[in-house]
């Protein structure tokens, strides 16, 4: 097979594979040959960039940078919606409908209102060429390089799709991706996000489509427009849509009458916590695109649609008091703790008040009777207070000014919402709370113990910090409260173990703030010692890549503290990795130094990432295109007639994988 053939088989097998997962949810593949496959696209492309296709399965990776948005008008006007509240509403609506319409037969498709962003996608000759915000619905931001990320947006489009057409949705960020992205941030010691909404909208903003491909975004779609598009009503054109790619939910429904509509309602509105993503409500839509047509639009919404907005689901109930949690950072947050309720199918007993500026907001006094309502977090929120039952003596809330926990007096540095409280070394959840953290399954992994045992640990006096767990031993633990001796045992041999955990992890677990997962990796493999990066300056640290200035303040300031380095001092003693261990350094030297190369083409005795990893290892440098900076190109079999034509032209030595190998 030649190379354009298997490049074009690589994605296109690579596009049915994507579709099963996203869109059809029925992979046939595992996720480990997908990747695998991705990865030959990859290097394949990479070494035949005369192939280069800008709706490459491999684009979903992201990497494209846009610094700025350009505003580009909408071919066709987006729209907003008229909203509805109540069943004589909609029974209004459609009375009216009818009465412009005559006397014939109007059916309805119901559709689920997405909570998220808008987007408008156009595609011509079957391949995704634009993608466009909402904005205020004449022009808005292209994002198209952002939105080529999401998986479940089709680049290209299979079947019978009219040559071009605009198809519009919603972006979304499912609940279960949103937990889990909080999870990871959370972790790094940062702020959660506050809904799923925003934070979807927020993505598609952002300069760099790989942090924006990280983001479990999904798309989906709703309306087509433009011309000749050979469908004749709003169903049909769902059903379309689906079979040329897209991810049209199931849900939609062909109402014959009115009493149908009805009851498509009462049934999301009931059952609307069992979708995996956030809805707001219900879209009403006439189905003959013949009737939509008569019916036209008003100044800003169609005749021919209408929005059914679920109450968001609300219960009143008292607050009884305001307890104060204190997490591993120091950060304080205070809690309602509310008299039982149920709500959306759940009993509600606490509510969050996120700070103490929320509480002044809401001017919520103890006694108050709240309103509690559900989104997409998990703790339910205060979004009112009925003031009509409020008793005359209630007093405002008087925010603790010293840590529930540990009675120092709390700090709010400028500009940041929450209080701090600032005894990092005597507050017990925040001596648990980094110990814990510690021994997570992605820091330290320490099999046999849990965040319970950690807390036990501590309140015996047996661990103050994370350098404790190294001394203790099975006679230690065993007496304590339900802990047998295989249990211990199991303890101090998954403390052992940990002692192999490689340095970017244990410089992860050491919970230093904003250094998450992927901020440890960068620093270790650029210091390569704990020593190298207690040295550096905060100067210094940002000119890694990716390391802000936020990030590196705090790591100068985690090392600057005495504590800390005692603390690393004695793990360094117990034998924890504090450095890239020796094989790894064996194979890092600077013999590349200042040297750039270019590799192209397939090779025999490595892999193209492997040669790019020796570069990098080595210090050199590894560029994706040929320029006069190019120091060599190293060329595999059949390397791009290209490439190899403008490194003549640039009189930039060609080497083999033979010479390359001898060079090192
Ligand atoms: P609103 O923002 O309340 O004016 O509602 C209009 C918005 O609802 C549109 O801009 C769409 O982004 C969004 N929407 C969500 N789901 C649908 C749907 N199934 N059909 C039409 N619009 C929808
Ligand atoms: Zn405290």
């Amino acid at each position: 097979m030649n190379i354009a053939t298997k490049i074009a088989s690589l994605r296109k097998e690579l596009s049915q594979h994507n579709y099963n997962y996203y869109v059809l949810d029925s992979p046939e593949i595992s996720d480990f040959e997908f990747d695998s496959k991705l990865k030959e696209l990859q290097e394949l492309e990479a070494a035949h960039p005369e192939y280069f296709d800008t709706n490459s399965p491999t684009v979903r990776v992201g990497g494209m940078v846009t610094k700025n948005f350009e505003t580009v008008v909408h071919t066709y006007r987006m729209y907003s919606l008229d909203n509805s509240y109540s069943k004589e509403d909609l029974e209004d609506w459609e009375k009216r409908i009818q009465r412009i319409l005559g006397d014939v037969k109007v059916e309805f498709t119901c559709e689920l209102k997405y909570d998220g962003a808008s987007m408008s996608l156009t595609y011509e000759d079957g391949l995704l060429v634009r993608a466009v915000t909402r904005g205020d619905g004449f022009q808005g931001d292209e994002v198209t390089n952002n939105v080529k990320t999401i998986r479940s947006v089709p680049l290209k489009l299979k079947a019978d799709f009219p040559p071009k057409f605009d198809i519009r949705g919603e972006i979304i960020l499912p609940l279960e991706g949103f937990a889990k992205m909080n999870q990871e941030r959370i972790e790094a010691g940062e702020d959660p996000y506050m809904n799923p909404r925003n934070t979807a909208s927020g993505s598609l903003k952002l300069q760099d489509s790989a942090e924006v491909a990280k983001r479990p975004l999904e798309c989906l779609l709703y309306n087509i427009v433009g011309e000749n598009l050979g469908v004749s009503s709003q169903f049909e054109s769902l059903v379309k849509a689906k079979e040329w790619g897209f991810k049209v939910p199931e849900v939609a429904k062909l109402c014959k009458n009115t009493s149908e509509v009805l009851e498509f309602v009462d049934y999301w509105d009931q059952h609307r916590h069992e979708l995996p993503y956030e809805i707001d409500g219900v879209v009403v839509k006439v189905n003959s695109f013949q009737h939509q047509e008569e019916l036209g639009y008003t100044a800003k919404a169609p005749r021919w649609a209408m929005a059914y907005k679920f109450k968001a689901e609300q219960v009143s109930t008292s607050l009884e008091s305001i307890a104060y949690q204190v997490g591993r950072t120091g950060a304080i947050t205070p809690v309602a703790n509310l008299k039982p309720v149920l709500l959306a199918g759940t009993t509600v007993k606490r509510a969050s008040l996120h700070n103490a500026d929320q509480i002044e907001k809401l001017d919520v006094r103890i006694n108050d009777e709240v309103f509690v309502e559900k989104g997409g977090e998990i703790i339910p929120k205060i979004v009112g207070i009925d003031f009509t039952k409020r008793s005359p003596d209630a007093s405002p809330v008087d925010y603790i000014q010293n840590c529930p926990e540990c009675n120092t007096p709390l700090i709010r540095k400028e500009g940041e919402a929450q209080h701090y409280c600032p005894n990092t070394y005597g507050c017990p959840p925040q001596i648990t709370g980094r110990i814990q953290h510690f021994i997570s399954r992605k820091a330290m992994d320490i099999e046999g113990l849990g965040g319970e045992t950690v807390e036990l640990l501590f309140k015996e006096g047996l661990i103050d910090n994370y350098a404790d767990l190294y001394t203790l031993t099975k006679e230690d633990v065993i007496p304590l409260e339900r802990m047998a001796e295989k249990s211990a045992e199991n303890l101090v041999k998954g403390v052992e173990k940990s002692k192999e955990i490689p340095f970017e992890r244990v410089l992860f677990a050491l919970g230093i703030r904003f250094v998450g997962e992927t901020v440890a990796k960068k620093l270790a493999k650029e210091y390569k010692s704990i020593d190298a990066l207690i040295q550096a300056s905060a100067g210094e640290l940002i000119l890694v890549d990716e390391i802000g200035i936020k990030i590196a303040e705090s790591v100068v300031e985690f090392f600057q503290n005495e504590k800390n380095i005692e603390i690393i001092n004695r793990l360094r003693e117990y034998g924890v990795q504090l450095e890239i261990s020796a094989e790894q350094l064996e194979n890092i030297t600077e013999k590349f130094k200042g040297i750039t190369f270019v590799v192209s083409g397939v090779f025999e005795k490595v892999s193209r990432n492997e040669l790019k990893k020796l570069i990098e290892d080595n210090s050199g440098k590894v560029a994706s295109s040929i320029s006069s900076k190019t120091s060599y190109v190293v060329a595999g079999d059949n390397m791009g007639p290209s490439k190899k034509e403008k490194a003549e032209k640039l009189n930039i030595p060609i080497i083999s994988e033979d010479e390359f190998l001898d060079m090192l």
